[in-house]
């Protein structure tokens, strides 16, 4: 064989051997594993709500997946508290799982992917059932700032009425439509109560969705308190609040308490 005729072969042997590791090249890709680091956060993520009442055995919280634009990690249909590294599921943009495993995923997984593709500047999303929010979610007061550490909330949370989104419903966000219509309601705001359900919040990452949500229940117990006295309650101002949340790790002290305590 010519040294053209070997060059020729062996181009063309090159081409059959990356057609061939084609697939196998992409799913290696796809089986690159998320960072370790943030995996173990959501998993602490997951357990601290559990350990602050946030979550029992229902809710989750997702991480954006820096890898895949609108992509999430979730972890699979299992209570928080039990959540290991091995439960997280990397999610696509359209709210499916990328490789399940067999496992079955949350039902209300499109609360996240809809938030996710609505707001670029969240990382992490938290959907609760605490039970100090859902009066506000089926009243018309408004959650409002109590103090400092709830100042997130002081221009109040918005209320999604998934009966205006989608008729009647078992209140569940089942499919990308309803996950639309909440992201719709969420806006640009950190948090969004449910009707007859719970809530949603959003933040920048993942020690400031958990501080957001641990501390939306005690502000909305303080403020049903502060209610119940029956006087007037002046609550944190939105000019007061901006200067609280200039700080943008403002729950780092307790997200490195909390996850101390469980270890
Ligand atoms: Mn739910």
């Amino acid at each position: 064989m010519t040294g053209a005729g070997r060059a020729a072969l062996s181009i063309a042997c090159a081409a059959v051997a990356m057609w061939a590791a084609g697939g196998a090249a992409r799913s290696s890709q796809r089986a690159a594993p998320p960072e370790s680091a943030l995996v173990a956060d959501l998993v602490a993520a997951n357990r601290i709500l559990v350990m602050e009442g946030v979550l029992d055995g229902m809710g989750h919280v997702s991480v954006r997946d820096p890898r895949v634009p609108g992509g999430f990690l979730l972890a699979r249909s299992i209570a928080p508290e039990l959540v290991t590294a091995g439960d997280i599921l990397e999610y696509g943009a359209n709210g499916e799982p990328i490789d399940a495993r067999g496992r079955t995923s949350y039902l209300e997984r499109f609360i996240h992917s809809e938030i996710y593709r609505a707001r670029p500047d969240v990382q992490a999303i938290v959907h609760c059932h605490t039970p100090s929010l859902i009066p506000f979610a089926a009243s018309d007061v408004p959650v409002r700032a109590m103090y400092h550490m709830a100042a997130f909330v002081a221009e109040g949370a918005p209320v999604f009425d998934i009966r205006k989104a989608g008729g009647v419903t078992d209140l569940l966000v089942r499919d990308a439509p309803l996950g639309r219509a909440l992201a719709k309601t969420l806006g640009a705001r950190p948090a969004a109560l449910m009707r007859g359900h719970g809530a949603v919040v959003v933040a920048s990452s993942i020690p400031n969705v958990v501080g957001r949500s641990v501390y939306l229940d005690v502000n909305a117990r303080a403020q049903m308190q502060a209610l119940a006295l029956g006087g007037r309650v002046t609550y944190v101002e939105p000019d007061e609040a901006k200067l609280r949340m200039a700080d943008p790790n403002e729950y780092a002290r307790a997200w490195d308490l909390w996850k101390r305590k469980l270890r």
